[in-house]
């Protein structure tokens, strides 16, 4: 007994094309000239700028818990205000995997060498924000045993007002840091400096 399939090649009958799947779709072809719509797929842009975007959004904080504003601090990174939006969940313990140092807290004398020894043995590019009334200036503190503020120390680029700010205040302070990062000029800051070591 012969299949269907046998009858139709004896008949001399053309069988029918087995049903198949296309799995490549038109649009995948592949050109080998021209193509207009290829310019939609390139993004035109400055060393710096793309530099400075992945910089803004990877940034690796060293939190620096001193005193009550830590406890902000530490709410920040927790799951209801969630910095990891901004890519900074990853909080180092160690200053050579951070770029952000984030004072906050009171900074007394007798911590203040070791905040500055953990700010130096951090790698470059690095920023500072001084979270807290205390960080940015010693706050109520007006006493002998208390720096009258970070930056007599490290170079400050954000100040966060409050005792204690909230998290929101510490994501706006971090989000401006994202706006000065982004303008700054990164090759070209770094040539500067090479040009002026080498003469
Ligand atoms: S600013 Fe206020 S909350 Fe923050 S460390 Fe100083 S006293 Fe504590």
């Amino acid at each position: 007994m012969h299949n269907r399939l046998e009858e139709w090649w004896m008949a001399g009958k053309i069988p029918p094309q087995p049903h198949r799947t296309m799995v490549s779709p038109s649009i995948n072809t592949v050109h080998t000239a021209y193509d207009s719509k290829i310019e939609g797929n390139v993004i035109i842009t400055r060393v710096d700028a793309a530099i400075n975007w992945m910089r803004k959004n990877s940034l690796w904080p060293m939190p620096m818990g001193l005193a009550c504003c830590a406890i902000e601090l530490m709410a920040t990174a927790s799951s209801r205000f969630d910095i990891s939006r901004f890519g900074m969940e990853v909080m180092r313990f160690s200053p050579r995997q951070a770029d952000v140092l984030i004072v906050s807290g009171t900074v007394t004398y007798k911590m203040a060498l070791a905040v500055k020894r953990i700010w130096d043995q951090m790698p470059e590019p690095k920023w500072c924000v001084a979270m807290g009334a205390c960080a940015s200036s010693g706050g109520m503190y007006r006493s002998y045993a208390v720096l009258q503020g970070i930056d007599r120390l490290i170079p400050v680029d954000v100040y966060i007002s409050g005792c204690p700010p909230r998290p929101e205040a510490l994501i706006e302070g971090l989000m401006k840091l994202q706006t000065k990062i982004e303008g700054e000029e990164s090759t070209m800051a770094q040539k500067k400096s090479f040009f002026a070591e080498v003469g």
